[in-house]
């Protein structure tokens, strides 16, 4: 029989309350209009708020659409794939686990996304190897763990056209053959 002191059920894997959401990103600023895209994060997706009425995104999330004034938004998974629109190095700040000020610095990303122009997120970058990231360069999402926290981050994206035979700065297989 249902024990009547267990009627407060622990929420099933990845279904934290509301309180435990809240000490799991302790820091983070999570509150109300965003909860669900901190949710979000522990399932692996990133999420941004659309409006069901005119289809815009808008971030950071707000109840309400600031194209069209309608409270119908839903926090709508993203591609997590954009460009480099802003990069900052931190030199200075609170400790962090994985962040280090020192060695040129920590370094900041805000990320056009490709759903729409101007939508744009923060986070860090990572998995640049020797190649310094820049603006422009092409991304895509990548969580990484802060003390259990999923944490927005990006790495380089691989695009397809490192096998595009006709990339305008390399002589074509075709024009190679064109000369046998
Ligand atoms: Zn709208």
């Amino acid at each position: 029989m249902a024990d009547p002191n267990q009627s407060e059920q622990k929420p099933a894997d990845g279904d934290l309350s509301d309180a435990e959401l809240l000490e799991l990103f302790a820091g983070h600023g999570v509150y109300r209009d965003n909860a669900a895209q901190y949710r979000g994060r522990l399932d692996g997706q990133l999420l941004i708020n659309r409006c069901a009425d005119c289809a815009r995104y808008h971030q950071p999330p707000r109840p309400m659409c600031p194209n069209c004034w309608s409270f119908d938004v839903v926090p709508t998974p993203v591609s997590g794939r954009g460009t480099i629109h802003l990069l900052m190095y931190l030199h200075a700040g609170p400790p962090a686990d994985g962040v280090d000020y020192h060695n040129g610095g920590h370094p900041v990303v805000v990320v056009e996304l490709e759903e729409q122009e101007h939508l744009r997120v923060t986070g860090t970058v990572h998995e640049f190897g020797p190649n310094e990231p820049s603006i422009g360069d092409a991304v895509e999402l990548d969580f990484l763990d802060r003390g259990g926290a999923p944490i927005v981050a990006f790495r380089p994206s691989h695009p397809t056209e490192l096998n595009h035979p006709t990339k305008p700065d390399q002589p074509s297989l075709q024009e190679h053959r064109s000369q046998d």
